[in-house]
């Protein structure tokens, strides 16, 4: 992160580039109940996976046929073939938990476009100050020193502005009683001068599933670099949370410096 003070103003702005992913949830197996269930059915099974999402796809892909401890012995050969023959509804069933900070308002506003398997909760412009916030610089600009300075100089004048019409604002509410409906009001307005580079925060929950989805479109060369560098954070993540669903996943560098995410199964 880096401190910048523009020519004749005072405050200072908060570079970053840099996403951070945080993988801060996984699924847990409910053991007594699973051995009752093959119990009472009179199966035995035994994944060699210990990844809880793998061995819960894989058991709803299983009961699909009633194959428990039939057939693929290993995870690995089952997921192999489950991504193969592109059977993906069972990879719902596999979920994680990740916060991204570090991050873009036009990073969120690419990433929410994602819907089906995905649930969001975001930091909130209406209820925090953001005149403390950060901004995402995008490489392009930040190696570029006439870009630079062009980008930070207008950054400056919205933080500025920003901060002012908050004050401003808040006195249009005076009269307003409660002092957090007061603050929510006015910097429910004042944030609409803020720019898409403003630092956010988002808590993200996805099934293997759209994990995948996502990784395939936004790893692409055709996305956006910044969504490109989480979907390639995302994947190396995943690649050693959870092998067997995305072991056909592979990182390649491009000529311009990037990488991009390429698969054998698209789509599954
Ligand atoms: C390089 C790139 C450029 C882009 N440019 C633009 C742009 O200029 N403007 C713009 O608006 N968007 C743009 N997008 C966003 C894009 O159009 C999608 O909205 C976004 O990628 C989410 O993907 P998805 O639609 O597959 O949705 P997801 O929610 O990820 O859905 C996954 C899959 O589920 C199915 N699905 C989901 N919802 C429905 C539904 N309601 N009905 C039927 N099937 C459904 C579809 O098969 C879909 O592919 C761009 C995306 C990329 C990767």
């Amino acid at each position: 992160m880096t401190k910048e003070t523009t020519n004749n103003q005072s405050s200072q702005i908060d570079i970053i580039q840099q996403p951070r992913v945080y993988l801060v949830g996984r699924q847990t197996i409910e053991h007594r109940d699973m051995d009752k269930f093959l119990a009472d059915y009179g199966m035995e099974w035994n994944p060699d996976s210990t990844v809880a999402g793998e061995i819960l796809a894989e058991a709803g892909g299983r009961l699909c046929y009633m194959s428990f401890g039939k057939g693929r012995s290993t995870s690995a050969e089952y997921m192999e073939n489950i991504l193969s023959s592109g059977h993906g509804s069972v990879t719902e069933h596999a979920i994680w938990n990740f916060i991204i900070t570090g991050v873009s308002r036009s990073f969120t506003h690419e990433l929410i476009r994602h819907r089906a398997g995905f649930g969001y909760s975001q930091l909130s412009q209406r209820y925090v100050n953001e005149s403390n916030t950060q901004f995402v610089e995008p490489d392009v600009i930040a190696n570029n020193p006439k870009a630079h300075d062009i980008w930070t100089s207008s950054i400056k004048h919205s933080l500025d502005a920003y901060k002012e019409l908050a004050q401003v604002l808040r006195e249009e509410y005076s009269e307003v009683e409660s002092r957090t409906l007061r603050r929510k009001l006015a910097r429910q307005a004042a944030r609409s001068v803020l720019p898409n580079a403003t630092e956010t925060k988002i808590f993200v929950t996805a099934n293997a599933r759209a994990l995948r989805h996502f990784i395939e479109l936004r790893g692409n060369e055709h996305a956006e670099i910044e969504i490109r560098k989480v979907a390639t954070e995302i994947l190396t993540i995943m690649k050693s949370e959870s092998p067997n669903l995305f072991a056909d996943y592979e990182v390649t560098p491009i000529d311009d410096g990037t990488e991009i995410v390429t698969t054998e199964y698209p789509k599954v």
